[in-house]
C-alpha cells in the first residue's frame, strides 16, 4: 500500500530515497526544479546526465520515460529525471504525463527506492493546468503498482499545494 502525503516547499530541500526532476529532454539542466536539482546536488547530477547523453540517450531522453543519476549533494540516494510534455490545447498529451509518473516509480522499484518525493511535473515551462495536472499525478499514483510505500508530493506555492489537497479528497 502506498501512502501519499502532500508538502508544500522546495523539492530540494526533501529527504527522500529518491527525488524526481522535471527535466528537459536533453538531461543537460533547465529552469524550475530542474535548475534547482542541479544547484543543490552539485556538478555530479550533471556528470552523470553528460554520461547517459554519451550511452543510452544519445538523442536525450524522450517524453514520459525516466532514468536515475546519482542525487550528489541532496539528501537523496537517486534523482529520477523524467521529461513531461509540453500542455497543448489541441492535443491531448495526458497519457505523456501520466507515464512520467509511471515510469518514475518503474525506476524507483528497479532501484529498491521506498521514499520518493515528485514535484509537479509539467505545470511550470511546460504550462499544464494545475488541477488537471494534480487529476493526473494522484490518479496515476493510485493506479500503479508499486512496492514504494510513500510518495511525496513537493508543491512549491498555495496554489499547488491546494490543487492537490483538492485531488486527494
Ligand atoms: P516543467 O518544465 O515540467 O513544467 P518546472 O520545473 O518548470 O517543470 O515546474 C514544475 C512545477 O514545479 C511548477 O509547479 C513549479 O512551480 C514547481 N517548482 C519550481 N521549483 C521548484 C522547487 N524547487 N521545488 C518544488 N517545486 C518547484
Amino acid at each position: 500500500m502506498t501512502t501519499i502525503r502532500l508538502v508544500q516547499g522546495d523539492i530540494t530541500q526533501q529527504s527522500a530515497d529518491a527525488i524526481v526532476n522535471a527535466a528537459n529532454s536533453s538531461l543537460y539542466g533547465g529552469g524550475g526544479v530542474d535548475g534547482a536539482i542541479h544547484r543543490g546536488g552539485g556538478p555530479a547530477i550533471l556528470e552523470a546526465c553528460r554520461a547517459l547523453r554519451a550511452s543510452h540517450y544519445g538523442k536525450g531522453l524522450p517524453t514520459g520515460q525516466a532514468v536515475a543519476t546519482t542525487a550528489g549533494d541532496l539528501d537523496a540516494t537517486w534523482v529520477i529525471h523524467t521529461v513531461g510534455p509540453v500542455w497543448s490545447s489541441t492535443e491531448d498529451r495526458s497519457e505523456q504525463l501520466a507515464s512520467c509518473y509511471r515510469e518514475s516509480l518503474r525506476v524507483a522499484d528497479e532501484l529498491g527506492a521506498r521514499t520518493v518525493a515528485f514535484p509537479a511535473i509539467s505545470t511550470g515551462v511546460f504550462r499544464w493546468p494545475m488541477d488537471d495536472a494534480a487529476r493526473i499525478a494522484v490518479e496515476t499514483v493510485r493506479n500503479t503498482p508499486t512496492a514504494v510505500e510513500e510518495v511525496r508530493f513537493v508543491l512549491f506555492d498555495d496554489r499547488a499545494y491546494e490543487a492537490f489537497v483538492r485531488q486527494l479528497g
